[in-house]
């Protein structure tokens, strides 16, 4: 049988075939027999749905990306006189993406594109990645960028754009990054404008926005459609971020790139140094708006994407851990059968199903939040964002740090073989290293997440799985064993109330890693109700998390760095 990435994926399959929620999302997504929806039911958009990623996404993923994946890797992208090219096996990918209407999967239906749930379009995103990671950067950047346009530029540049993003005739980026401005993106264009930063100035008299500065590490800079971030009003009159507004550049001669970066890994995907002069741009939305709400709402797209992309990256490298266990033989039997072998296989398979249990139940999370809110649905709209917004920062997180877990130990189990390029865990080891740093670093994303927890944002969640009515006794005793992590967590919780901003930045990652190990032992108990296999990989997750809950209990009571000034 030919492979395919999305049949081939057992647990994807089983996520997205039997635990979403596919009624309360089509409901919300959908009109069905209404409007320009083409479904005549929910069990028709569905059925839409997974066809799709099983043929072409899994199909295209597993046949044509995968094996073009290390030539893609080998030669890279070039930057000559400002153009970058591309290795003919990209050129090739992109022309099979467009080829089979890939491009615009959550555009909306009038501009083109096939305007499915952004769950859908996530399982695409990990499918594609686990294929080739740097072809996400186009793949999953593309929804991201054509999105923030359809929710806030105006119709005209929606009628302009989306068509031709729809068919992948355009490509889009999202220059934010600058020298001075990475984490803290408040401080672009800060400093004067020779220091690097962005400025937008808008001509009185014809109303036309022109833009000049610098941008660094710009994934695809070289694209067509490009959002920017940029100073546009005078910084003694509205400094720090309310003086930032957000821009639509069309690619033209005042935008350059400079130069691509040398990188690590990713080596499909070119990272821009671009430079702007006197660059005509579109004002996306309202002025002083531009970090506060349209960065805001383009990153939370883009962080699910790069959740997706480590996703995919860690199955890899667990598809090719396992193999190699199976057909490497030392002391005369095959590695797996060593007992510290086949604990990291199962440790590494553990985990991928954890992170990926925690991006789909964002996903539907964030698909229900869409929906309320296209649906002028002013309760759930307020609901579901609140929720939203505290948990995608924490499945990318997780995503992220357990993708970097699973291929360093994907590594391991290859031994000396796994540091030669001749096996594909040295590409995924690369390539996973930025996913935990770029649209926002692990830091960040548990900066974010800390008070939404704090205030209870997740709450709800929590107390939905605590109570829901359970049947099978095994997975009932295992719930009860969640008790005690639960009520630490709440504990822990409480402690930090009483505590300053300093101090709860230092614990955060502990409190919000307590979360986690609560909540992904609930969602895994909840997929065990449907398939007896997971009963093992609950039960073994709590007897994981369990300690380590503990443990991290009391590094959030008993907290201090030691003094960095000392000599070293
Ligand atoms: C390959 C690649 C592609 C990229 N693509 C894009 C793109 O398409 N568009 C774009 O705009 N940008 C892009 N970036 C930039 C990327 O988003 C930034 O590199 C990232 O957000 C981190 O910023 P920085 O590199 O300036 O690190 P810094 O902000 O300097 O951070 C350095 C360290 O300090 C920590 N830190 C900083 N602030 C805090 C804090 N408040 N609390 C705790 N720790 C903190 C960070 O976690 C990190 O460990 C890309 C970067 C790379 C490498």
């Amino acid at each position: 049988m030919p492979a395919n990435f999305y049949t081939d994926n057992a647990d994807l399959k089983f996520i997205m075939e039997q635990m979403l929620n596919w009624d309360a999302i089509i409901a919300m997504k959908e009109t069905i027999g209404g409007g320009d929806c083409p479904y005549e039911s929910a069990e028709e958009a569905k059925t839409t749905y997974l066809e799709m990623l099983r043929d072409p996404v899994g199909e295209l993923a597993a046949n044509r990306i995968a094996p073009r994946a290390e030539e893609v890797d080998d030669i890279g992208c070039r930057c000559e006189n400002g153009r970058v090219i591309f290795p003919e096996p990209l050129q090739r990918n992109l022309k099979d993406l467009e080829d089979a209407q890939l491009m615009g999967m959550t555009i909306p239906r009038k501009y083109g594109g096939l305007q499915f749930p952004e769950t859908v379009y996530t399982a695409a995103i990990e499918i594609v990645s686990q294929a080739d990671a740097s072809l996400m950067n186009f793949f999953g950047l593309q929804g991201g960028i054509a999105e923030t346009i359809a929710e806030f530029a105006s119709d005209e540049l929606k009628e302009r754009y989306l068509p031709r993003m729809s068919t992948g005739e355009f490509t889009g980026a999202m220059a934010l990054t600058e020298p001075d401005a990475g984490s803290d993106l408040g401080a672009v264009q800060t400093r004067a404008q020779e220091a690097g930063g962005m400025t937008a100035t808008q001509d009185p008299a014809t109303g036309q926005w022109k833009i000049s500065g610098t941008k660094r590490f710009i994934t695809n800079g070289c694209g067509d459609v490009i959002l920017v971030l940029a100073r546009s009003e005078d910084p003694a009159k509205k400094g720090g971020a309310r003086g930032l507004s957000f821009f639509l550049v069309e690619k033209n001669p005042r935008v350059t790139v400079r130069r691509i970066e040398n990188k690590m890994g990713i080596h499909g995907s070119p990272t821009c140094e671009l430079a702007f002069d006197e660059c005509p741009a579109y004002l996306i939305g309202m002025r002083g708006m531009g970090l506060a709400r349209y960065t805001a709402w383009l990153m939370l797209a883009a962080r699910l994407a790069i959740g997706a992309q480590a996703q995919g990256i860690a199955q890899a490298a667990l598809v090719e851990a396992l193999k190699y266990a199976d057909e490497r033989e030392q002391f005369g039997k095959p590695i797996k059968q060593f007992p510290q072998v086949s604990a990291m296989l199962s440790n590494m398979r553990m985990l991928v199903e954890a992170s990926r249990a925690l991006l789909y139940a964002t996903c539907e999370i964030v698909d229900l939040h869409q929906g309320a809110e296209a649906k002028g649905l002013r309760e759930e709209t307020k609901r579901y964002g609140k929720i939203a917004e505290a948990l995608t920062p924490i499945a990318k997180y997780y995503a992220t740090e357990i993708a970097n877990k699973v291929c360093y130990d994907a590594i391991q189990i290859h031994g000396g073989n796994g540091f030669m390029k001749d096996y594909p865990v040295e590409r995924l080891y690369r390539d996973v290293r930025i996913t935990n740093i770029y649209e926002g670093t692990s830091q960040i994303q548990v900066n974010w997440a800390l008070p939404r927890i704090l205030r209870g944002d997740l709450e709800e969640l929590l107390d939905a799985e605590m109570n829901r009515a359970v049947s099978d006794p095994t997975i009932a005793e295992q719930r009860g064993r969640v008790r005690e992590p639960l009520a630490l967590l709440r504990e822990a919780q409480q402690f930090l109330q009483g505590k300053d901003q300093e101090y709860r930045e230092l614990v955060a990652p502990h409190l919000v890693d307590m979360w986690i190990d609560v909540y992904v032992s609930l969602l895994l108990l909840r997929q065990a109700e449907k398939w007896d296999y997971k009963k093992q990989v609950a039960h073994r997750f709590i007897d994981v998390m369990l300690p380590r809950v503990r443990m991290n209990r009391e590094y959030v009571a008993h907290s201090h760095v030691i003094d960095l000034n000392a000599k070293a």
